[in-house]
């Protein structure tokens, strides 16, 4: 049995249109699956796909989507139904951050992140598990953070969401596998994306990070890659509700 092998899969990954999301759209077509992405940015979607067949030789498909919108996600799921017959692998990756202490938060941006960041994980995967279910099969993975268990600040909607994320995990997990359908998540470390550039512009924040690294050196793109193929493959196929940490060591030090 070839382990980490995802030929004849097929995935859809939400917020596969760049960073993360797209990182790990490429490490799927690399181990062998077809992958629909979705986002709302139509150029951004157009390259991934491009790079996944001429780089993987594999079906890359996209649909460009609100993750706030429940018809938009049906019309995805829709889409990938026709055009593959089926969904295997689910990633929810889509995110947004709006910064800000909690005694200035703006409420609209509250509703935002929170809906961004958590109701797209309950909207999309409710509309992908019937479609799971009927083949007794699917592995989900979701993407938490290290604010899913430590407290930042100026994060306080970001970090109730990616809280919300990992213990949504937990319950999908439990609720799902009678049928065969296997949820965890991912907690990446700080990673330098668009949702972060602000971030590492900052010298002084990114020595703190350092200081909190045991391994000395912040991600990249590519060491998420693995854990993504890991949990997308039958190699994790006795692991359910957890959230794996990406991250250098940094929560356990
Ligand atoms: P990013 O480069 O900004 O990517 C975010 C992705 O989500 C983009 O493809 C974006 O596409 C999509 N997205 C955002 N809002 C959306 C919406 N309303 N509808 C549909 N798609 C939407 O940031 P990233 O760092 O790679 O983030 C990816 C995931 O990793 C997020 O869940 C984030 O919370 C999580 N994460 C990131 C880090 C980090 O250090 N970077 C750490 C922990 C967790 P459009 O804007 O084109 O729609």
């Amino acid at each position: 049995m070839k382990l980490f092998d995802l030929t004849g899969r097929t995935a859809i990954v939400t917020g596969g249109g760049r960073g993360i999301g797209k990182s790990i759209s490429l490490a799927l077509a690399e181990a062998g699956a077809n992958v629909v992405v979705a986002s709302r940015t139509e150029t951004e979607l157009k390259q991934v796909c491009e790079e996944i067949e001429t780089t993987y030789g594999r079906k890359a498909y996209y649909r460009t989507l609100d993750i706030r919108d429940q018809q938009s996600i049906q019309n995805l799921v829709d889409y990938a139904i026709q055009e593959e017959g089926k969904i295997d692998i689910l990633v929810n990756g889509a995110g947004t951050n709006v910064r800000g202490r909690l005694e200035d938060y703006d409420e609209a941006d509250w509703d935002f992140v929170m809906d961004v960041n958590l109701k797209s994980v309950y909207l999309m995967s409710k509309a992908v598990i019937p479609h799971m279910k009927k083949r007794k099969y699917g592995k989900i993975i979701n993407i938490a953070s290290l604010t899913s268990v430590l407290g930042f600040v100026n994060m306080p909607a970001y970090a109730a969401s990616k809280g919300g994320v990992s213990q949504l995990t937990k319950v999908m997990a439990v609720e799902l596998a009678d049928d065969g359908i296997l949820t965890n998540a991912i907690g990446p470390g700080y990673f330098k994306t668009e949702m972060t550039k602000s971030v590492f512009e900052d010298e002084e924040r990114v020595k703190w990070m350092l200081s909190r690294i045991p391994l000395k050196r912040i991600g990249n793109l590519e060491d998420l890659k693995g854990t993504a193929v890991f949990l997308a493959s039958s190699a994790s196929d006795y692991i359910t509700g957890q959230t794996i940490y990406v991250d250098g060591g940094w929560l356990i030090s």
